[in-house]
C-alpha cells in the first residue's frame, strides 16, 4: 500500500520503478537541503567542500563494489542511469576489441551477439554498433526466454567481439544462466557483458563469481534514485569511452558526478543485496500464489511456462485473450492498481512488445498481457485484493 497525493493506491509496478527506501533517502538528505545547510561539492574541486564530496563519492564506490562483487572499487562507474551503462559498456568495449584485434592484425569486421530479449537499452546500442561498421546477430531463445549454451555455441565464431545477454528479463522474469552464458563466450574468445538490472536484489548476483567482463545495474529498481546507474567494468576490460570530457569517473565516463544520486543509489544496492534473499522468499510465494490464483480464471494464461526453468521472484505476467492490456491497466488503475502491459503503444496500432514477439506468443495474445511486478512492500494482502481487482476488469 501507498500514500498518493490525493488518494491511496497499490503499487505493483516495482520493474518499471521502486519508491526510494529509507536508507537512500537519509544518505541523499545533507545534499538535498539548500544552503547555507546542504552539502554541495563537486567532488573533482580540490578545496575542502570538494574534498568531502570526493571522499562521500569514493566511500560509495567501494560500498557498491563490495556489494556487487567486484574485486576494486575501481571497476566500478557511475552512471545516469542502466540505459548509459548498457550503452556504454556495449559500444565501448566492441570499439576498443575491434582495434585492438586490428592492432594486432585481424583485419575482420567485428561482430556482436545478443538475444532478442533484451532491453531496448542494449537493442539499440547494437543498433548504433551497425552504423559503426558491426555485424550483429542473435542468439535464439526458447518459448519461456531461456538460453541455452548450446544455442550460444552455434553463434559464437571467430570475428565476435562482444556477447550481451541479459541475466533477467523485465517483462516476463526469464532467469537466464550468465556464469555458463559467459563461460561460453569467452571459449570463444569474445567478452561478456550483461545487463543485470533487474537481476540485482532479486537473485543472487555476484559479478566476480559470476565470471562476467561488464555488468550493467540501475538505482531505481532497487530503491534508489531515478536517473543514477552502475557500470561495472572488470580491470584491464578493453573500453573506450564515448563521454568524453573532464576525465572523470577515471576518464570511463565524465561529467560532474551526481553525489546525491550516488549516495542514495550506494544506500539502496546495499539495502537491496542484503535483504535479497529474504525478499526472493517472501516474493516467490507471491508469485506462484498470485500465478495460480490469476491463471484459475476463464481466459487467462501464463505467459511463460514456469516449469520450463527459473524465474525471478519479482515478475508475473498473464495473458488475458479478447482484452487489451491498455484498457486494463486503466481500468485497474482506476481501481487503485499500478500494474504495466507488454504492449507499446504507437500512434495508431496495438504491437505487441519484441519480447513477446520473440517467445512466439501470438499478437492477439500479447495485446492482452499485463505485468505485475513486486517489491519490499508488497505483501499478501496487496496481492489479494489485486486478484478482486483483476477479476472485476477481466470479467
Ligand atoms: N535494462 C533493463 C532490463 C531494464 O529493465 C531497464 C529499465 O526498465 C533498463 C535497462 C534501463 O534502466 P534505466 O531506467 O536506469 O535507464
Amino acid at each position: 500500500m501507498l500514500f498518493g497525493s490525493n488518494r491511496t493506491y497499490i503499487y505493483l509496478d516495482n520493474a518499471a520503478t521502486t519508491p526510494l527506501c529509507d536508507a537512500a533517502a537519509e544518505a541523499m538528505a545533507p545534499y538535498m537541503k539548500a544552503a547555507p545547510d546542504g552539502a554541495f561539492g563537486n567532488a573533482n574541486s580540490l578545496h575542502s567542500i570538494g574534498r568531502e564530496a570526493f571522499s562521500e563519492l569514493e566511500d560509495a564506490r567501494v560500498r557498491v563494489a563490495r556489494a556487487l562483487g567486484a574485486q576494486r572499487p575501481d571497476e566500478i562507474v557511475f552512471t545516469s542511469g542502466a540505459t548509459e551503462a548498457d550503452n556504454a559498456a556495449i559500444i565501448g568495449m566492441a570499439l576498443a576489441e575491434r582495434d585492438r584485434r586490428r592492432l594486432r592484425g585481424n583485419a575482420a569486421l567485428g561482430r556482436v551477439v545478443m538475444s532478442r530479449i533484451e532491453h531496448h537499452a542494449v537493442l539499440h546500442s547494437a543498433a548504433m554498433l551497425k552504423r559503426l561498421g558491426f555485424e550483429v546477430d542473435f542468439v535464439d531463445n526458447d518459448a519461456s526466454g531461456h538460453i541455452g549454451v548450446e544455442a550460444l555455441e552455434r553463434v559464437m565464431r571467430e570475428d565476435t567481439v562482444l556477447v550481451s545477454i541479459m541475466a533477467v528479463n523485465n517483462e516476463v522474469g526469464t532467469v537466464l544462466d550468465t556464469a555458463a552464458l559467459a563461460k561460453t563466450a569467452h571459449r570463444h574468445g569474445a567478452l561478456f557483458h550483461v545487463d543485470a538490472v533487474q537481476a540485482l536484489g532479486k537473485i543472487p548476483f555476484d559479478v566476480g563469481a559470476l565470471g562476467v567482463d561488464a555488468a550493467s545495474f540501475s538505482s531505481h529498481k532497487v530503491g534508489g534514485p531515478q536517473g543514477v546507474g552502475i557500470m561495472y567494468l572488470k580491470t584491464r576490460t578493453p573500453f573506450v569511452a564515448y563521454m568524453t570530457g573532464g576525465g572523470q569517473e577515471r576518464g570511463m565516463r565524465s561529467g560532474t558526478q551526481n553525489i546525491a544520486g550516488i549516495l542514495g543509489c550506494a544506500a539502496a544496492v546495499e539495502h537491496a543485496v542484503a535483504l535479497q534473499p529474504a525478499f526472493a522468499e517472501r516474493a516467490t510465494k507471491l508469485r506462484d500464489s498470485l500465478y495460480q490464483e490469476l491463471c484459475s480464471l476463464p481466459k487467462v494464461s501464463a505467459t511463460v511456462r514456469l516449469e520450463s526453468g527459473e524465474f525471478a521472484p519479482h515478475i508475473v505476467n498473464v495473458c488475458v485473450s479478447g482484452m487489451e492490456s491498455q484498457t486494463m491497466i486503466l481500468q485497474l488503475d482506476l481501481r487503485g492498481f499500478c500494474v504495466s502491459g507488454g504492449s507499446a503503444c504507437s500512434s495508431n496500432s496495438l504491437d505487441p512488445s519484441h519480447v513477446l514477439s520473440a517467445l512466439g506468443v501470438k499478437r492477439n495474445l500479447a495485446q492482452g498481457s499485463l505485468r505485475i511486478s513486486f517489491g519490499e512492500i508488497t505483501d499478501e494482502a496487496d496481492v489479494a485484493s489485486f486478484v478482486e481487482a483483476f477479476k472485476e476488469v477481466v470479467s
